[in-house]
């Protein structure tokens, strides 16, 4: 089955009555047989039908075997770094979400684990870097915002010589794109409340695997530490799935087209999206993956001129996240990257200046015709500023 079909087939039947929606198991716990058998289920911390079921559609999408559905993208990543101990070691890429790095700062100064944070862009670099004591490989390709393409089979190849686990954030193309587990990482993350749910209406995350003893581990965290995704979350998240497939595939042709149109945009001085051949990775990209995904950031040379600009968009609502069916646009140095924390900023914060869009599934010509006018009716005010004018009403 083509993932498309995938979407909307999985999940189907074993319902007694033959709904054809799988039912929301909204219970708490489950009578048992007796005292001393169990049933299935017991109780829904530690296992749900409805969470079960999306559990392995989440699994089946990634072409893996395993999955564990968390409350969040960061639950989700929280359950994983529990597979490291103090004393070892966790290498990061040097672009990761703003959440990521928060979290990573805190294991490292609070459990006695420490983070290397390296551009996983060369292989080389993460090969050379590894050592006995590192036991995990924490990347996202692309990387979020600046888009850098790390190589997943050679990471792969690497990572399983020395035993060391290669985790992938695959949260910016999402399974119709990419399948990282394919290419030879051992688990795959996701914040489902980007692209798996696109309808900004469920914070969600998942672990994903092949490889029992991993799936084991994470399970025990999600039974012990209860941030298992909730059996109404999983039901929506079910739903936002069906569609997953159609939505991406319109956002990604979008996002080429604006990347195009920004590309060749007078006040635009960089465009970050993969499918432009002047992307360094984008030979790369092409192969390991089938599509660029709906997320595309822009420089313009000049942070206040960028404030203006977003907040001219009409159609681009000014929002964290991405993924969604509706269009976003932000600031990711004073938003979703701004959790970085002020030590690790200088080094591993996006420009300040660098707007990132998330294309929904609106006409593209509205999109483009929007942000058009939003550089455009800014341009006059860009001279301002380039002549020390109107500084100073910037939003912080
Ligand atoms: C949003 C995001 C997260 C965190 O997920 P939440 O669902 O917000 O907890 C992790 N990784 C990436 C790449 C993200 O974009």
């Amino acid at each position: 089955m083509k993932t498309s079909t995938r979407c909307v087939q999985l999940g189907r039947g074993g319902d007694s009555h033959g709904a054809i929606v799988p039912p929301i198991y909204q219970t708490a716990t489950f009578e048992q047989p007796s005292a001393t058998e169990f049933g299935d289920f017991d109780y829904t911390r530690s296992g749900n039908p409805t969470r079960a079921l999306l559990e392995q559609q989440l699994a089946d999408l990634e072409e893996a075997k395993y999955a564990c559905a968390f409350a969040s993208g960061m639950a989700a990543i929280t359950a994983l770094t529990r597979i490291v101990r103090p004393g070892e070691e966790i290498i990061a890429g040097d672009d990761l979400y703003g959440g990521t790095v928060r979290l990573l700062d805190r294991l490292a100064s609070h459990q006695n684990i420490t983070v290397r944070y390296l551009d996983t862009t060369s292989a080389t670099s993460v090969k050379e870097a590894l050592t006995a004591r590192t036991r995990l490989v924490l990347i996202e390709t692309p990387s979020n915002p600046l888009f850098r393409i790390s190589d997943l089979v050679a990471l792969g190849e690497i990572t399983r010589a020395t035993g060391t686990l290669l985790a992938v954030d695959n949260s910016m193309l999402s399974p119709v794109f990419q399948r990282p587990i394919t290419l030879g990482a051992d688990i795959v993350i996701h914040s489902a409340t980007k692209f798996l749910c696109g309808h900004s209406d469920v914070t969600a995350g998942a672990v994903i695997t092949n490889e029992k003893n991993i799936h084991e581990q994470i399970a025990f965290q999600q039974n012990a530490e209860g941030a298992g995704l909730s059996p109404f979350e999983s039901w929506l998240l079910l739903r936002g799935l069906k569609t997953l497939s159609l939505r991406v595939e319109r956002q990604n042709l979008s996002a080429t087209k604006i990347a195009q149109f920004l590309a060749s945009h007078p006040q635009v001085t960089k465009v970050f999206y993969p499918g432009l051949e002047t992307h360094p990775g984008y030979l790369l990209h092409r192969k390991q993956s089938e599509g660029d995904g709906a997320v595309v950031s822009f420089t313009t040379g000049n942070p206040t001129y960028s404030v203006r600009v977003i907040e001219a968009a009409r159609l681009f609502r000014i929002a964290v996240s991405f993924g969604s069916v509706g269009s976003t646009i932000s600031l990711p140095y004073r938003m979703s990257h701004a959790s970085i924390p002020a030590a690790l900023r200088d080094r591993l914060a996006p420009p300040e200046d660098l707007i990132r869009l998330s294309v929904g599934i609106e006409d593209v010509d509205d999109l483009i015709e929007d942000l058009d006018a939003a550089l455009h009716n800014n341009h006059k005010t860009l001279h301002q500023i380039a002549n020390g004018g109107t500084q100073g009403r910037v939003q912080s």
